[in-house]
């Protein structure tokens, strides 16, 4: 993509947050229609995505997706091929080259995809839009904290500063990039920071080295130095001083897709853990007849269901037009929450077996535990639902 489409794609979601839906999404999406009345049902569309997405899932990102996680290798074929079967950019407005899907839609393909290897899904998922350049060494759930700074030089900002932890940083043609931008220490963080489109091979970047994780091991996390990094007022975000809430504003759209992959991990571990439970037997049964057995999988059962209806929802309340702050941090919670727990449980149903490589549960655990750190803490959820809950109570 050029530059100038980027920043058109990019002004244009910036008009409602980062990896936003398209305006159309609302026009599009069935459930939306007031007076419609309330259903489960998927229309044709979005059944055809979903199985189109748990085709690949089960068939192409299964087979190869222990090799992604030894290695780390970024997944380009299976990149290429969901690109192919248009599972990518479905959030894109259509007049940028997207499908201009809902919110919910996405949820839909990115739960199928995780089921299949989050670490995958958020490559996949991540090549969407460039990369989201917030978190920095010294401030992560503290955004206001950040340190990189832009300064304004005639018709350009000079940008000086380091990122961290940039999912897509190695691999992003450009990114989003947060800088505090008010000269004034005591501005307000309403004011004091920008949001940039900046591009990846601009002079002045360094991208340090893939790094290590401790699961979703194929996508690709990295530090970014910016040393007096040039960047046109073009490329502004909306205007300065508004991107604390750009960059806040897009956590909205973006947690309910993040709670759906966590939806999909938690699936799988309930998949692998009943399946194995039919097949392996203790004291002349197969442990599923053994009822701490089955009490155990009926618990994940309650868990998964639950968490992707808050996904669900929260996806809904956002193609809905509305603002979904409260839903989309308790989808996200609960859901990283019991991705977590649903892992742990499928590894004790495996007994040792799931404490070992060639079994695939010890892999879902590791891959769950960042769905309680990125996008937002466990923690700074509840303070942020805490918030929510309060101000609704109060109204
Ligand atoms: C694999 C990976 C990918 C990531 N991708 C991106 C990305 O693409 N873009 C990006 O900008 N960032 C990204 N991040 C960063 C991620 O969003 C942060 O790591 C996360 O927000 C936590 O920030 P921190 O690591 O600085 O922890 P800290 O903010 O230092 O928090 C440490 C601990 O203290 C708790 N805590 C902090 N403040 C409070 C409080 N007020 N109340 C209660 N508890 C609190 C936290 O919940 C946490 O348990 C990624 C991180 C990882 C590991």
């Amino acid at each position: 993509m050029s530059a100038l489409r980027v920043t058109r794609v990019l002004q244009s979601i910036a008009q409602c947050g980062w990896r936003s839906q398209s305006s159309q999404a609302a026009q599009v999406s069935h459930q939306i229609k007031p007076g419609a009345g309330f259903s489960f049902e998927l229309s044709d569309e979005q059944r055809e995505f979903q199985a189109t997405a748990r085709k690949f899932a089960r068939e192409e990102i299964i087979p190869v997706a222990a090799q992604y996680d030894k290695t780390g290798e970024y997944p380009v074929p299976l990149i290429k091929r969901a690109w192919e079967l248009g599972l990518m950019n479905s959030h894109i407005p259509e007049s940028c080259g997207g499908l201009g899907l809902g919110t919910f839609e996405a949820c839909l393909i990115t739960e199928e995809l995780a089921y299949g290897c989050t670490g995958v899904q958020t490559a996949i998922e991540a090549n969407s839009l460039g990369a989201y350049c917030v978190t920095e060494p010294g401030a992560g759930s503290d955004v206001a904290g950040i340190k990189t700074r832009a300064e304004k030089k005639g018709d350009e900002y000079v940008i000086n500063g380091q990122k961290m932890w940039i999912t897509n940083g190695g691999k992003a043609n450009w990114y989003f990039l947060l800088a505090r931008s008010s000269p004034d220490p005591k501005a307000p963080a309403s004011k004091a920071f920008t949001g940039f489109i900046v591009e990846a091979d601009s002079p002045g970047i360094q991208i340090g080295r893939k790094e290590l994780n401790m699961g979703q091991r194929c996508s690709d996390t990295r530090g970014i130095v910016f040393e007096d990094v040039r960047v046109p007022k073009e490329n502004v975000l909306s205007a300065e001083g508004v991107g604390f809430k750009i960059a806040m504003g897009a956590f909205d759209k973006t947690r309910p897709p993040v709670a759906a992959g966590a939806v999909g991990l938690a699936q799988r571990a309930l998949d692998e853990a009943t399946r194995y439970a039919l097949e392996r037997k203790t004291f002349g049964k197969p442990i599923i007849e053994h009822q701490a057995v089955s009490f155990m999988l009926a618990e994940m059962a309650m868990k998964v269901e639950l968490a992707r209806l808050a996904c669900q929802r929260a996806a809904w309340e956002i193609d809905a037009g509305r603002r979904n702050t409260y839903f989309a941090s308790i989808a996200k919670a609960f859901a990283g929450d019991i991705a977590n727990q649903l892992a742990s449980d499928a590894v004790q149903i495996f007994g040792g077996n799931g404490f070992n490589s060639e079994y695939p549960v010890e892999k879902l655990m590791r891959d769950a535990k960042i769905y309680q750190i990125y996008e937002g803490t466990a923690q700074i959820q509840r303070l942020i639902i805490a918030r929510e809950h309060v101000a609704k109570f109060k109204s």
